[in-house]
């Protein structure tokens, strides 16, 4: 992902109107102005974060999981192997698509489980790593730490699940290997959000919920600004409901991330992101560094947010 300069805002005139149109919305009940009614009964209070973490480690242990490398391969026949484990019909989405480095070869990940409404809720956790960092850059936070709690989640969504159907989307190419723009970065949330745009499901798209960076010990969630206003309000009244609530805020700014194509193709998405990744405050050292280590991440942290994550699903 990346903060947004000026040159990408071509990208987000339709969201971002979409945005002040709808801030006004108030979450109320269960109806169409609830961004996800699950009908679920209790909020599932079982989401692991100690099984978040050893998921993030697992994944983390792979090694580099840059896109286009057989790191990349490996990792996306590992996902399928894990959602299968928990009894979730799973596969390889392998395309190919032009990139500044010529023709390279991406693999998403998709898990369903099916649901009793005519209704979708996506969850999404990029699992590839950023290239050109460092030999041993493994990406523990960016992006191990979503990755495992997406797993986590679907353990636990498995064994609850009665309202919309839910898709597990791990995707790849997300980072970008130069500069992000139409033909780099964004890759496989691209290609998904085209498929159900033009398999026309994306019009059963309930909510669209990505997740990334929310493994930090030192935890501090945003919701940047180009995100769907409902399910934004959705995230914070479920951060006050779990006393959570001082570790979400909104972000002072729109930022680029596998959110955004799916915003583009019409479906309400939002971006959980914890952008601040070092010592303290406004401090980002450990982003796609070698750095960026399991040592750094916290169980604490994926278990608060997988919690948080389950009571928007839950809604109202
Ligand atoms: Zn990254």
């Amino acid at each position: 992902m990346t903060r947004l300069t000026s040159r990408f805002l071509f990208f987000l005139i339709r969201p971002l109107a979409l945005v002040l149109a709808g801030l006004g919305l108030v979450v109320t009940g269960c109806g169409k102005d609830t961004p996800v009614c699950a009908d679920w009964g209790p909020v599932p209070a079982d989401v692991s974060g100690a099984r978040a973490l050893d998921e993030a480690s697992r994944v983390v242990a792979l090694g580099p999981r840059d896109s286009g490398t057989p790191g990349a391969e490996k990792a996306a026949a590992y996902l399928v192997g894990r959602l299968q484990a928990l009894g979730i019909e799973a596969r390889v989405d392998a395309f190919q698509e032009e990139t500044p480095d010529g023709t390279q070869t991406f693999r998403n990940v998709i898990g369903r489980l099916p649901g009793r409404s005519a209704e979708t809720v996506v969850l999404i956790s990029h699992y590839d790593t950023k290239s050109g960092i460092a030999t041993n850059f493994v990406g523990a936070n960016d992006s191990g730490s979503s990755t495992g709690l997406l797993l986590e989640l679907a353990r636990v969504l498995k064994g609850r699940h009665g309202g919309p159907e839910l898709e597990f989307l791990f995707t790849d190419g997300e980072e970008c290997r130069r500069e992000y723009g139409p033909r780099d970065g964004l890759v496989g949330s691209r290609r998904r959000a085209g498929q159900l745009k033009a398999s026309g499901e994306s019009a059963r798209v309930r909510a669209v919920i990505l997740l990334d960076m929310i493994g930090d010990r030192d935890l501090k969630v945003t919701l940047p600004r180009n995100g769907d206003p409902r399910l934004s309000l959705a995230v914070f009244a479920a951060a006050e409901q779990e006393g959570v609530r001082a570790s979400f805020a909104l972000a002072d700014g729109a930022v680029l991330d596998d959110h955004v194509p799916f915003l583009d193709a019409g479906m309400p998405a939002v971006d959980l992101i914890d952008f601040q990744y070092g010592e303290g405050p406004g401090d980002n050292r450990y982003w796609h560094t070698a750095e960026d280590t399991m040592d750094k991440l916290s169980a604490d942290s994926l278990g608060l947010v997988g919690r948080v994550v389950l009571r928007v699903l839950a809604a109202p």
